[in-house]
């Protein structure tokens, strides 16, 4: 069996001209729509990501506004920053880059953005609803892993409450902003969900795990963390891991966590690095923004509707007399 390439640029192009008549809508009612991300200090790809936000809001018609503060800016600084961009009208949704430098409290920057602009649900109370299942906004990376999933499914004829109910899900890494998320929209889709993490790679071994998946999504942010003896030949796997890594040129490029051709050639299917997750994701970033600036407006948003269509009633065995 050949193994498939999802591909991420076509399910972002798709959600693109989706969001098109969206923020277009929005904007003849005189609806201003506005993102606004703050870094503080230097990380590897913020500015390749910050350059690929800008062109995607320009294309939306949405404004951006990158905030730079340097590494060494202290706790109030930030703070006080991100009461600007709450009170500042022209900005629906706010994302702060991670990680900040040590210094920082991270959770008292999260706590300190209006909720009704938390675009990646990074504040408790945005975090709390996710958890129950009443998102006001799916953080992207996560969102984006579904989407795929979802596309995919329906591209090979799958029925996804189906396919979701009777799969295993394992989840690779459980950071609050991408694994977490996505171990909770698996439940969603009441899927059986299994979340491994770093120790159980020091101690077991991760494959032990792994080897089960019918769906392997990885989000540890270590290039080719998953290698061949790593999955099974039924999987479907989604790699978010984005890593710098050498080239032959001596030119630094990007990686998943993905060890991409021993896993390929044997799994069902696979997102690529570069490709796959990360276009969706910053297609969801402005899709939640203008989630966001419905919000603010008093307009009514669909983030809460159930993602799933209708399951087929669920199979009846007999038991053996
Ligand atoms: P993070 O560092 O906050 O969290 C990584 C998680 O993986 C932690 O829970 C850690 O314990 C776990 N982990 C680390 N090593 C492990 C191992 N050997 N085995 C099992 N678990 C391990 O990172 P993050 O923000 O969750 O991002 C993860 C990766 O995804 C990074 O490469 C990041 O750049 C990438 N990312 C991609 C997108 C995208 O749109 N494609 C978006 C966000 C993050």
């Amino acid at each position: 069996m050949s193994v498939q390439v999802i591909d991420g640029r076509a399910c972002a192009r798709a959600l693109k001209q989706s969001l098109e008549a969206d923020v277009a809508g929005l904007r003849g009612e005189g609806l201003g729509i506005g993102l606004a991300t703050v870094v503080v200090g230097e990380e590897y790809g913020s500015a390749a990501y910050e350059r690929r936000l800008r062109r995607l809001a320009d294309e939306l018609g949405v404004a951006y506004s990158p905030q730079v503060l340097p590494a060494d800016a202290g706790q109030d600084q930030v703070m006080a920053r991100i009461s600007e961009l709450n009170a500042d009208p022209g900005v629906s949704g706010i994302l702060v880059l991670r990680p900040l430098p040590p210094h920082i409290d991270e959770t008292a920057v999260f706590r300190a953005i209006e909720p009704r602009k938390d675009i990646e649900a990074v504040h408790p109370e945005n975090a709390g609803l996710l958890a129950l299942g009443v998102p006001r906004f799916v953080p992207s990376t996560a969102a984006s892993c579904f989407r795929l999933l979802d596309t995919w499914l329906d591209s090979v004829g799958e029925d996804r409450a189906d396919f979701y109910h009777r799969s295993l899900i394992v989840v690779v890494g459980r950071s609050n902003n991408v694994g977490k998320p996505a171990i909770l929209l698996g439940y969603e889709r009441q899927a059986t969900v299994v979340s491994v993490d770093e120790w159980a790679d020091r101690t077991t071994g991760i494959g032990r795990h792994t080897r089960w998946a019918d769906v392997l999504i990885v989000a540890a942010g270590k290039a080719g963390l998953i290698k061949a003896e790593h999955v099974s030949e039924n999987a479907v796997v989604i790699d978010v891991g984005i890593n710098p890594a050498a080239g032959a040129d001596g030119r630094v490029h990007m990686v998943g966590d993905v060890d991409h051709a021993s896993v390929a050639p044997r799994v069902r299917a696979i997102t690529p690095v570069p490709g796959g997750v990360g276009p969706v994701t910053d297609v969801w970033l402005l899709r939640n923004t203008v989630t966001a600036a419905r919000l603010l407006a008093g307009h009514p948003t669909d983030e809460a509707r159930p993602s799933l269509p209708t399951a087929r009633p669920a199979p009846t065995f007999q038991e053996a007399s």
